[in-house]
């Protein structure tokens, strides 16, 4: 029984992976929520009162710097994740994020970082989600046109590019599962 419900709760993680807003770790989300609340402490109760300084003005700033260091705390908790589902090094790139400043590290970050990798279901050889067949056992991942092999829509029945007939490829079952 306890073994079901966990086996059905990593299947629903494994789902949820494809939402981007699930890839934010809940300790981000917590030092986010704990970043904005310490920024807001700053503001009102550390800085010194200036009598001429206004209080909406406060606020806002108080408001604005909160919102920019939480921001870049759910970034980093973001990255953390991403970083593993790509295989690349997670300390590596945390450090960069975390180190370089004005989120500069984040920006080259994204720059760089490698596609999300899955494996061949035929013959588990890791490939990027960009292929269009595996590289080792020629295992057709996505649709493309027999004519040109630049990649198609599954509903398409002509080539976009190359105006080829699709139905002539005939395709695997389990590509055409959806287009009828
Ligand atoms: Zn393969
Ligand atoms: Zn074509």
């Amino acid at each position: 029984m306890l073994w079901n419900f966990k086996s059905r709760d990593s299947k629903r993680e494994a789902t949820e992976g494809d939402n981007e807003l699930s890839m934010i770790p809940v300790w981000s989300i917590v030092l986010a929520v704990l970043v904005f609340a310490s920024v807001q402490y700053l503001f009102h109760g550390v800085l010194p009162h200036h009598r001429h300084e206004m209080l909406p003005m406060r606020l806002l700033m108080g408001y604005s710097w909160g919102t920019a260091f939480a921001s870049y705390v759910l970034l980093v908790g973001y990255v953390s994740r991403d970083v593993k589902r790509r295989k690349m090094s997670a300390s590596l790139w945390m450090l960069i994020v975390i180190v370089m400043p004005g989120g500069i590290g984040a920006i080259v970050y994204f720059l760089l970082r490698q596609p999300i990798l899955s494996r061949c279901p035929h013959c588990s050889t890791e490939v990027a989600s960009s292929y269009h067949f595996c590289p080792q056992c020629q295992f057709q991942m996505a649709p493309v046109c027999g004519r040109c092999f630049r990649g198609t829509l599954i509903t398409d029945v002509y080539c976009t590019q190359c105006g080829h007939d699709l139905a002539e490829d005939q395709a695997p079952a389990r590509l055409r599962a959806y287009s009828d």
